[in-house]
């Protein structure tokens, strides 16, 4: 029986975490459950998973007794587990994926800001194979590559285009939360939903990837049906995929079970709709902040910490109604501007790096520190 600690367990992923270990019940325990704030979801988790250690990240949230409390719960929870699944939300994840990485527990990782922003303080966690991506592309990336021997000449990323891949160009800037959070294939968070929509996600996962499988090109491919869920290309130039419809239980579950064993859940929903697939590059006419990231993710030091803390800035501000859609890309490219490549070597850089993005960002906008 592997324990599973599960971080983030009341979020979209963590929600289908615990589908997962339920419909696994012969390999998989939950050992903890933590999440920020939504208390009435923990309990009612709680009461499944009754030996399971339960807290609450928010300070201020009123708790039931028995639930842990406050900023340093993850310590608790990920105590005696034997895998940590971490599903934060945003940088404020890059603690616990350094918590599993200094307690050399092995880490299935959703939080795709510890790599963005911290990768070089992950890289030892990986190169151990204690990392397993929770990302439905790295997670077939993975699975693509186990059994090849031969080091392949690359790996390319499918892209979904997000939910405004279809409006006319002219009405971009001016796109509503409501339509970007209509995400076509994919049922996610509302930052992630927004990052698919400015393709920010796309090449937050492309510096993911490098740092996944380091020395290979990355590159991405807009596939708007979401069920090749990405491509490697194999030393005698054949291209290797895993499809399936577009279901995130699918990677939690593989990065669970470490790949080996019965699954206990199976998505097989019939045949997929293979003449409808289609594949198409990228504009950069329509996705600015694509290149913008994958620019700082070359960069690397700081510029990828800048890129992930001035975009959370903006999309908050936009999920807010306080600026148009059109502005994320700016507020991005002005916290790189000022930033350039300082080099990243600790938490305490990531961190400060970090801090003044985000404060920098909130001053291009006009807003309060
Ligand atoms: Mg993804």
């Amino acid at each position: 029986m592997k324990r599973v600690a599960v971080l983030g367990s009341t979020g979209s992923i963590g929600r289908q975490a615990v589908e997962v270990i339920r419909a696994n019940s012969g390999s998989l325990v939950v050992h903890s459950l933590v999440c920020n704030r939504n208390v009435d979801l923990l309990a009612a988790q709680s009461r499944e998973f009754p030996g399971a250690v339960c807290g609450v990240l928010d300070p201020a949230a009123s708790v039931p007794a028995g639930f842990l409390q406050g900023a340093g719960v993850t310590e608790e929870a990920v105590e005696g587990c034997d895998i940590v699944l971490n599903a934060f939300t945003g940088f404020a994840g890059l603690r616990a994926s350094l918590l599993a990485a200094r307690l050399e527990i092995p880490l299935a990782l959703a939080n795709k800001e510890s790599l963005v922003t911290g990768g070089c303080l992950l890289a030892d966690h990986i190169r151990k194979g204690l990392l397993s991506p929770v990302d439905s592309e790295h997670s077939t990336i993975a699975r693509c590559l186990a059994g090849e021997a031969v080091r392949p000449l690359g790996v390319t990323l499918t892209a979904s285009g997000g939910a405004l891949r279809d409006l006319p160009l002219s009405s971009l800037a001016d796109a509503s939360p409501g339509m970007v959070l209509a995400h076509p294939t994919w049922s996610m968070g509302p930052r992630i939903t927004v990052d698919s929509a400015t393709l920010v996600n796309k090449a937050f996962e492309v510096i993911e990837a490098r740092w996944l499988f380091p020395d290979l090109p990355v590159d991405a491919v807009l596939h708007p049906q979401s069920i090749v869920h990405s491509f490697v290309r194999l030393a005698d130039g054949s291209w290797k995929a895993l499809t399936g419809s577009p279901d995130m239980r699918v990677p939690i579950q593989y990065a669970l079970l470490g790949g080996s064993g019965e699954p206990g859940l199976s998505m097989s929903d019939g045949p997929l709709d293979w003449p409808s697939l289609t594949f198409g590059r990228i504009d950069p006419a329509r996705y600015p902040a694509y290149s913008i990231v994958i620019a700082a993710g070359e960069l690397g030091g700081a510029a990828p910490v800048a890129a992930n803390a001035a975009d959370e800035v903006a999309v908050e501000a936009f999920l807010a109604g306080r600026i148009g859609f059109g502005r994320i890309p700016e507020v991005i490219e002005n916290a790189l501007g000022k930033t350039g490549a300082a080099p990243v070597s600790s938490y305490g850089d990531v961190l400060r790096a970090d801090e003044e993005a985000r404060a920098r960002s909130r001053a291009f906008l006009g807003e309060r520190c």
